[in-house]
């Protein structure tokens, strides 16, 4: 038994169409908690579980936040989720709805973050959202997945934010002997620290996040992420928040599925014949979803930007 789901793969019709080749999407936009997020960190937590920790604690009030206070809920182990004031309503909502304490401390991430590991003691597991081999190793059983069903794929898309998932999904092709594989990694503008790094040739830190996509705003991608782009053939992409927001707003009509911007910003590069995917037969997006979202934000979003 895991915390995750075995998600669908589509092969994805619209898509296809859109791109002008075979376009395939691994769903994890269906994982319970609403992300693929649930894959990393419900490994991460069942291993802290087994060493005897008695308590989760993260500063997420992202998808992270909601997966570990599901995988706290479904191992019977407390969770305490510290969040900036920042964090609206609906995230906080969303995280005590798993049964978990919400703590509002600080004006920035950075500070709710510094007093959520104050707060750890030492039978408590800190949870990072991405920065964590446990959770990359967890991340990788998307790929397993996709292999085992014997699907033929010549690139994966994915998002990045700080870059657990593409260090996953990485991890999970090298273990399934699919190494050479590329990965085109999408991020949005204002919140693109892994494309400006990979330009500037190190690890840089953007000064904010200007991004509706919130998911992806870590103003620095972890140092494994960076690494991965030298001893692994990825691209980087950036789109615009406005072709993220079309992009879900599209899906909800192909696919009947709602993910967040962070999300929509892969689907985007597969919703127009993007130039650097034509030289490949068949592309694996991940659908990594979110939470975080309603319609009502995305037309909102939609309505500012035209
Ligand atoms: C966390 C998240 C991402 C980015 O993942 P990283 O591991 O931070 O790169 C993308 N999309 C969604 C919906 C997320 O929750």
């Amino acid at each position: 038994m895991t915390l995750h789901i075995d998600t669908p793969l589509l092969e994805s019709q619209p898509l296809s169409h859109a791109l002008g080749r075979r376009v395939l999407l691994k769903m994890d936009a269906l994982q319970p908690p609403g992300s693929f997020k649930i894959r990393g960190i419900g490994y991460a937590c069942e291993q802290h579980a087994n060493q005897g920790k008695r308590r989760f604690v993260s500063s997420s009030g992202g998808n992270a936040g909601i997966a570990v206070a599901y995988a706290g809920r479904a191992l019977s182990i407390p969770v305490t989720v510290v969040v900036p004031q920042s964090t609206g309503e609906r995230a906080k909502d969303l995280i005590r709805l798993q049964g978990a304490d919400v703590i509002v401390h600080g004006a920035t991430w950075q500070e709710a973050n510094a007093y959520a590991l104050e707060q750890a003691g030492p039978d408590d597991a800190f949870i990072h959202p991405f920065d964590d081999p446990l959770l990359w190793h967890g991340h990788a059983s998307m790929i397993d997945e996709v292999a085992r069903a014997g699907a033929k794929f010549d690139a994966v898309v994915l998002s990045v934010g700080g870059g657990g998932l593409m260090a996953g999904a990485i991890e999970g092709l090298r273990r399934n002997g699919l190494g050479n594989i590329p990965v085109i990694a999408v991020e949005t503008e204002g919140a693109s620290s892994l494309a400006q790094s990979v330009r500037a040739g190190e690890r840089i830190e953007l000064p904010g996040i200007t991004s509706v996509a919130t998911s992806l705003g870590a103003k620095q991608v972890c140092e494994q992420a960076f690494t991965l782009t030298q001893t692994h053939p990825v691209e980087c992409v950036v789109v615009s928040d406005a072709e993220a927001v079309n992009a879900s707003r599209q899906f909800v009509d192909d696919h009947r599925v709602l993910v967040e911007p962070a999300c929509g910003a892969s689907l985007a590069l597969v919703y127009r014949r993007t130039e650097a995917l034509q030289r490949f037969d068949s592309v694996l997006v991940i659908v990594c979803g979110g939470a975080g979202t309603t319609i009502e934000q995305l037309e909102r979003w939609h309505r500012e930007m035209v």
